[in-house]
């Protein structure tokens, strides 16, 4: 996986993904992650990149040619059918687990991180980026949110994780929340781990962890309840089909 930020900040990006994981990903060569500096394609003496906005109204806004000019020089280098374009921006779909999963699929993706009151509306015109916001709030530019999206994205890369197994069975799988886990001591404060996890019985075990991430999930998040039961059915009515095609 490639990924390319488009930034007046590199080394937020740099610094933050150089550790943990993303780290070891970076070293193991798993991934390749470039920042590229907008405003090494500012066309002026001072380098400026922003200026006040056409109309009235506060703050400054990122002018379109540094950031059209990075984009063509990137595009020499970068193609290809699994490449994706991403506005980091809060016009955008929210982004989750399952984007992040058909992200995962790509070959190249490059994250276009606005700043100041945003990007002259023109660069987003001429780049036709897909936006993509990471909550219902502003934040001060796009980095932090290309940051958590590259975290999440490399976690679901072959070979990233320890076992291929760990970003399988967590939160979001399935529609379900991840159940209660526990490690040594099996005891402490008076808490103890439940007796069925020190069972060694692993298909009591698996029962016990489902029956926890459905009560968890509709306890704390019933909108992904919703859609864990509305998924069962289609399951189940997909079955049924199948079981009397079986039949006949
Ligand atoms: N004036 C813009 C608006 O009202 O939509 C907000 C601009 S914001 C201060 C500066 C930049 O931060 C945006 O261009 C975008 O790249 C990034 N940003 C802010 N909030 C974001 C969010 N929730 N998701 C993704 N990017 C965000």
């Amino acid at each position: 996986m490639n990924y390319y930020v488009m930034t007046l900040f590199p080394e937020m990006i740099d610094s933050t993904l150089s550790h943990s994981i993303t780290g070891r990903a970076l070293e193991k060569e798993l991934i390749h992650l470039e920042s590229i500096n907008i405003r090494d394609y500012a066309q002026n003496k001072s380098r400026h990149v922003d200026d006040y906005i056409y109309g009235g109204g506060s703050g400054m806004l990122m002018q379109v040619e540094p950031v059209w000019l990075c984009y063509k020089d990137l595009m020499t280098r970068v193609s290809g059918e699994k490449t994706r374009v991403l506005y980091m921006s809060p016009l955008g779909k929210t982004f989750d687990q399952k984007m992040a999963e058909d992200l995962s699929k790509s070959e190249n993706l490059v994250f276009l991180c606005g700043h100041y009151e945003g990007i002259d509306e023109r660069a987003i015109e001429l780049i036709n980026p897909e936006p993509v916001s990471i909550g219902d709030f502003v934040l001060t530019g796009g980095e932090l949110p290309a940051i958590m999206m590259i975290d999440a994205i490399t976690r679901l890369l072959p070979d990233v994780l320890g076992s291929d197994d760990s970003a399988v069975y967590e939160s979001f799988y399935q529609n379900l929340l991840e159940y209660p886990q526990y490690t040594r001591p099996p005891e402490y404060e008076g808490l103890k781990v439940p007796e069925v996890l020190l069972s060694g019985n692993h298909k009591l075990i698996n029962e016990w962890r489902r029956d926890q991430s459905i009560k968890r999930t509709k306890e704390l998040r019933p909108d992904m309840y919703e859609r864990f039961l509305t998924q069962n059915d289609i399951c189940d009515k997909i079955e049924n089909v199948v079981n009397e095609e079986i039949e006949r």
